[in-house]
């Protein structure tokens, strides 16, 4: 059985530290606003569940 959240570690480009984010498995590719749970700086995350891993990538909000 598949779950229908996910969770991954994935690093702050503001102010470099690791941290829980959990996805959401129902949308295949996903961009949204996430807000650093350790800065409160506003992260562009971009998420793909293409394979069995989700792939994600996180970015300045004003680089997108
Ligand atoms: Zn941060």
């Amino acid at each position: 059985m598949r779950f229908s959240t996910d969770s991954t570690t994935i690093n702050c480009p503001y102010c470099g530290e690791d941290f829980e984010l959990v996805i959401d498995t129902g949308e295949e590719e996903q961009h949204y606003i996430e807000d650093c749970y350790v800065c409160c700086q506003p992260i562009h995350l971009s998420v793909w569940l293409a394979g069995e891993e989700p792939l994600v990538v996180a970015r300045h909000e004003n680089e997108c």
